[in-house]
């Protein structure tokens, strides 16, 4: 199997048990299925042309396949389509959101809450700096060099100031040079990275919050491929430590299209303080015309979204809760074990080395040189050669400038890595045979 395709089964049984649910006189609209047939055949066709980011062998790119629960309860969703904007159109898929937010917002020991899912990580992030402007309109949001690029465009958006702040060797936010910013007393909001999209590094939460006591700013939780590694068991101890904290961050971001197994349009934003809905309501009278509650779309900024998003989510919850100790948990501990398996391979290698122990589950690594020039172009080199191997890296672009004390020549601003997320649990048991092709591609 390289496909799943059993879900589909039970898919059209789904189908059938939704249908009977609508007591209505049938409708006969006629589809062209031959022609309907032809282009699907095409599109099949056309869509042979990807890297095959479902396969174990993808060891590369931030992507992970959706679960089949995600995917076939999305896909039943579609028959009803409904729209998480307003509860009217949204009757069963509104309150499915509100319950797997609060699932979400309970992962991250949040007591009281306000959020919902958005279209992705850059909405969900959007609507926490938003929110980080509103609270403090003239002050400056702070985030590391290694965060996510969308900070500094999202503030650019908004019309926040925005500054960064340097990252020490192992990508984590510089004390030194936060404070210096601290001093300044005009920071906002400091954006703490949990989990870099780049390598995977978690910024000195403990630390800020420490800072938190002395100077006064907000604190974003920018979570959103590592927001779910609080559940994870073999993470270091100091990293652990700082994903338990997360509860006393202002706001927080999570992709559950990033490691929680969900089709993409899948993000979500947390608020600590509910009162911020103060910012988002709004008087729409004809939008909202028949339920008392609040509704989602009054507390989004965006309008229209895909309950489906919200059926895939809360489908996957019932099977895989995001609690401490269940699959869910074991398959990331198995990602990240895959990771720290990975990293002794480099360490005993002599070809090749990491840039870092991995704090989540991302592996970078370089090849051995004696410049960063060579090394980068050796990179570049093994990066095509393993594509032929069918073996898919990805590159990552270290500032050389972090580098303390190594023993070749730097002439180069960045060294060109290779890198590879192993998001998926099956990557533990792909090692060897990920390693075999690495080899083999030197
Ligand atoms: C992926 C990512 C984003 C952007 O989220 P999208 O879902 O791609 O819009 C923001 N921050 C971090 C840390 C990310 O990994």
């Amino acid at each position: 199997m390289i496909l799943e395709k059993n879900s589909i089964k039970l898919l059209q049984k789904a189908i059938d048990k939704l249908e009977s649910g609508f007591d209505l006189p049938s409708v006969d609209v006629e589809f062209d299925y031959e022609k309907m047939e032809r282009v699907m055949m095409e599109v099949a066709d056309k869509m042979q042309n990807n890297y095959p980011y479902f396969h174990p062998l993808f060891a590369g790119q931030m992507l992970k396949p959706p679960h089949p629960i995600a995917r076939a309860a999305y896909m039943l969703a579609m028959w009803i389509n409904p729209n998480n904007h307003a509860m009217d159109g949204s009757k069963a898929s509104s309150p499915m959101e509100k319950e797997v937010v609060t699932d979400l917002a309970k992962m991250f020991g949040y007591k009281e809450h306000l959020g919902h899912l958005t279209g992705g990580g850059t909405m969900a992030n959007l609507e926490g700096l938003w929110v980080a402007g509103q609270v403090h309109p003239e002050k400056l949001i702070i985030a590391s060099d290694q965060s996510h690029y969308t900070h500094e465009r999202i503030s650019g958006v908004l019309q926040l100031n925005f500054e960064k702040v340097k990252t020490d060797q192992f990508s984590r936010m510089d004390l030194n040079d936060l404070e210096e910013k601290l001093k300044n007393g005009n920071v906002g909001t400091v954006v703490c990275t949990m989990g870099t999209t780049g390598t995977g590094a978690v910024d000195p939460l403990d630390k800020l919050l420490e800072l938190q006591k002395q100077y006064d700013f907000r604190i974003h939780a920018d979570a959103a491929y590592g927001g779910y590694f609080g559940l994870v068991e073999n993470l270091e101890e100091a990293t652990a430590k700082k994903f338990a904290l997360l509860n006393q961050v202002d706001s927080i971001v999570v992709d559950p299209h990033k490691q929680g197994l969900q089709p993409y349009g899948c993000g979500c934003i947390l608020f600590k303080d509910p009162s911020v809905a103060q910012y988002y309501l709004h008087d729409s009278p004809y939008t909202y015309y028949t339920s008392d509650e609040l509704h989602l779309g009054e507390i989004s900024l965006e309008c229209s979204r895909a309950g489906a998003s919200a059926v895939g989510l809360w489908a996957t919850h019932q099977m895989l809760p995001p609690v401490k100790g269940g699959q869910f948990s074991k398959d990331l501990t198995q990602s990240r074990n895959a990771a720290l398996k990975f990293h002794e391979k480099l360490e005993a290698s002599d070809q090749l080395f990491p840039l870092m122990k991995p704090e989540t589950d991302i592996v970078v690594y370089a090849a051995y040189g004696d410049e960063t020039q060579s090394m980068s172009e050796k990179a570049n080199l093994i990066f095509e050669k393993a594509e032929e191997n069918s073996l898919y890296l990805s590159l990552y672009k270290y500032p050389t400038k972090l580098f303390k004390n190594v023993d070749f020549e730097i002439n180069t601003d960045y060294l060109t890595c290779l890198r590879s997320c192993l998001l998926k649990p099956e990557h533990e048991d792909w090692l060897d045979e990920i390693w075999k092709r690495l080899e083999k591609s030197f």
